[in-house]
């Protein structure tokens, strides 16, 4: 599940995009690890555009496309960044809180079980997620073969709820009002 450990206090730095910056592509700039792709609240990073395409597929927006009608999309980049911003924005109204500067990165894993070795070097635990957010890093790390719109909206609740109060929330807070985001998404 995506659900209860992920706001564990991050034991070590997510280090990928330390070393060997490249400009790439005016929006892509190649690093140790793969691509990334800087949107107006996040960058994202993946090793190759097979996993963006996967994850522009997975990320369908239904009854929300509605939200991309004033944006031009002529890239897959162009694409997966408009949804992204949309998506962040539609998760802020639902919640209410705006909170200001807001950045966050999303790293875009092959599987799940990427996904739990990443989870396990950070907190030493096993479990069975397909995505969490690790909030010393600012990070969500997800499985494109198991995300849905419904999965990134709630990985990005918790995203904001961390960035919109001064103090840390309580987990259960977090958990209670990520899963109202997930519910209603497209009310
Ligand atoms: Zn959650």
């Amino acid at each position: 599940m995506i659900h209860k450990y992920e706001l564990i206090t991050c034991k070590i730095f997510f280090t990928a995009l330390v070393f060997f910056i490249f400009t790439f592509h005016t929006n892509c700039i190649a690093v140790s690890s793969g691509f990334e792709l800087k949107t107006k609240y996040t960058v994202i990073i993946y090793d190759n555009e097979n996993i963006l395409k996967k994850f522009n597929k997975e990320i369908n927006l239904g009854s929300l496309s509605y939200l991309l009608r004033n944006k031009h999309s002529f890239t897959l980049e162009d694409e997966v960044k408009n949804k992204i911003d949309v998506i962040v924005e539609r998760v802020e109204s639902i919640l209410e809180m705006f909170p200001r500067a807001l950045l966050f990165s999303i790293v875009l894993m092959a599987s799940d079980g990427d996904v739990q070795i990443m989870f396990k070097n950070k907190y030493g635990k096993r479990v069975d997620y397909i995505a969490f957010y690790c909030p010393k890093d600012k990070t969500i790390y997800l499985s494109v073969r198991d995300v849905s719109l419904g999965v990134l909206a709630h990985e990005i609740a918790h995203v904001i709820i961390d960035h919109y109060y001064d103090i840390s929330t309580p987990s259960k807070i977090h958990e209670i009002l990520a899963q109202y985001v997930e519910t209603h998404l497209k009310d």
